[in-house]
């Protein structure tokens, strides 16, 4: 176990594809979960907290059906999936939605559409037919690339699918069951964007509606 590693990979490589499968080679069963990974982050994410993931995309939420997309979540086994620590204060939560608003002149329109959310506890008793933890929560910090001279984000947390390996009956077939498990959770109960802390992200979705993110980098 190299808990270093892990730090690093979760600073440094957050873009990467296969940062859940490295993080499960280098810290198997979620070992990590119990040091902070951030640098300056307010420390491990605790059962209580809830986590929260923020919809921005049309394609991630259509109101009309009121459904959240699936396809988001099939991040839990690549780069993460990204989501906000209830602990964050609202200058975090505006700071993330900042980072995730950039879009190119001709994609989906995007702005705080909606929220989902879960608590660590839920997410962490998702448990593979061998009763081990599936899903490991780590406090990543992120950082700023819209606001680059400002800190990195640091109430932000990735949560890890430990991918059940190929060779394995059914593996596929398993590790999206237990991805569905989480999208589940984390769709159970969602909030329109006005019920989120008295409308915290009208001003920010009204520079949105002005096209003050377009063409900024996407951060997730
Ligand atoms: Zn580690």
């Amino acid at each position: 176990m190299d808990c270093e590693e892990c730090r690093r990979l979760l600073a440094e490589e957050y873009l990467d594809e296969s940062l859940a499968k490295k993080l499960e080679g280098i810290c198997p069963n979620c070992q990590c979960e119990v040091y902070s990974m951030g640098f300056n982050s307010p420390g491990p994410v605790a059962n209580e907290e809830t986590l929260f993931r923020l919809l921005v995309s049309p394609r991630d939420y259509d109101p009309t059906t009121d459904l959240i997309s699936k396809q988001p979540f099939e991040k839990l086994f690549a780069t993460g999936l990204s989501v906000m620590r209830s602990i964050g204060s609202n200058d975090d939560f505006v700071g993330m939605a900042e980072e995730n608003l950039g879009s190119k002149p001709d994609s989906p329109f995007r702005r705080v559409r909606a929220l989902c959310s879960a608590l660590a506890k839920e997410i962490r008793s998702i448990k593979d037919a061998s009763d081990h933890q599936s899903f490991c929560i780590y406090d990543q910090i992120v950082p700023r690339r819209y606001k680059a001279g400002l800190d990195p984000i640091s109430t932000h947390a990735g949560v890890f699918q430990r991918e059940i390996k190929a060779g394995v009956d059914g593996a596929k077939r398993l590790n999206k069951d237990l991805a569905l498990e989480a999208y589940k959770l984390f769709t159970k109960q969602h909030l329109g964007v006005e019920d989120f802390r008295d409308h915290l992200f009208s001003d920010i979705n009204e520079k949105a509606a002005r096209g003050d993110f377009i063409n900024n980098e996407q951060a997730t």
